[in-house]
């Protein structure tokens, strides 16, 4: 199999979101997206004391895209103008169409405010062709339980998978584009080759550990690694327990224009956008 070179090597910027901290290594000053990928923010680890919603994302608008929250710890109510409220715990992934507009608020889940903890999770922004950027909005709540699960080398390699055909097995998420979403689980020294197809664009975040691709450099925690369109796939081997978010899809090739929670292709959309949210045209949000 031949291995992809990387691209680009991105660390995350520290912001905030909400109450709370994130680590955002897409987009960056060098590299303003990985088609169809527009944004990737890890937020905590952070722990929370009982009665203490460390998120706190009042309800805000999104309208041209996918918002997606793989969950890894924690607990999150996601409530929206379109009638969907869903509880996530750890584990669990939203695949959120925003499309024509949606309103939603992202806080703590009831349970995770009476025990407290520690809340972590991945948002990314997944990017919508323009024949699909004002479709009725969709949201799309995964269990854990109902995710294919890939063991191999000896159970030290766990892939979960979220979206996509991998391996004669498929992703429960729907997508509008072809979009590969798996969530690696790796023990030390654990190895595998991860079959990307040769037109899709890929990367791979490390959320934790520390692993090797087919270069032999380590890369750390809270590293984005962007890999050329030049191979088969990727190897992955665990120098530590890590935990590895993978990503990979067709690229839309069409302009994008963004502002703040909108995503369209031109201008003239985005203050359409602004318009329809402030007559209402997103749903009514209702707390
Ligand atoms: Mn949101």
């Amino acid at each position: 199999m031949i291995s992809r070179s990387i691209a680009h090597i991105l660390k995350g910027e520290t912001l905030s979101v909400g109450k709370i901290e994130v680590k955002q290594p897409l987009p960056t000053t060098r590299v303003d997206q990985i088609s169809p990928f527009l944004l990737l923010h890890h937020f905590g680890p952070a722990s929370a004391e009982p009665g203490e919603d460390p998120l706190g994302l009042g309800a805000h608008p999104h309208r041209g895209f996918e918002p997606v929250t793989f969950l890894y710890s924690g607990g999150i109510r996601h409530k929206d103008s379109r009638g969907n409220e869903g509880i996530l715990t750890g584990g669990d992934v939203q695949w959120m169409t925003a499309g024509m507009g949606i309103i939603h608020s992202e806080m703590a889940s009831k349970a995770f405010l009476e025990t407290g903890g520690v809340i972590e999770g991945i948002q990314l922004w997944v990017n919508l062709p323009q024949r699909y950027k004002m479709v009725h909005p969709r949201y799309q709540d995964i269990k854990h339980s109902e995710m294919p699960v890939i063991l191999e080398d000896n159970d030290k390699v766990k892939l979960t998978l979220v979206a996509g055909d991998f391996r004669g097995a498929k992703g429960p998420a729907q997508t509008f584009t072809p979009i590969l979403a798996i969530k690696a689980d790796l023990k030390a020294g654990g190895k595998t080759f991860v079959e990307i197809p040769e037109h899709f664009n890929a990367l791979a975040y490390i959320l934790s550990g520390e692993i090797q691709v087919s270069s032999g450099f380590n890369y750390k925690s809270e590293t984005l690694l962007h890999f050329k369109n030049d191979g088969e796939g990727f190897h992955l081997q665990a120098n530590k327990d890590s935990q590895v978010l993978i990503l990979a899809g067709e690229p839309i090739d069409e302009p994008v224009t963004q502002w703040g929670p909108f995503v369209m292709n031109t201008q003239t959309e985005i203050m359409q956008a602004m318009r329809d949210y402030q007559m209402g045209k997103m749903g009514v949000y209702v707390d």
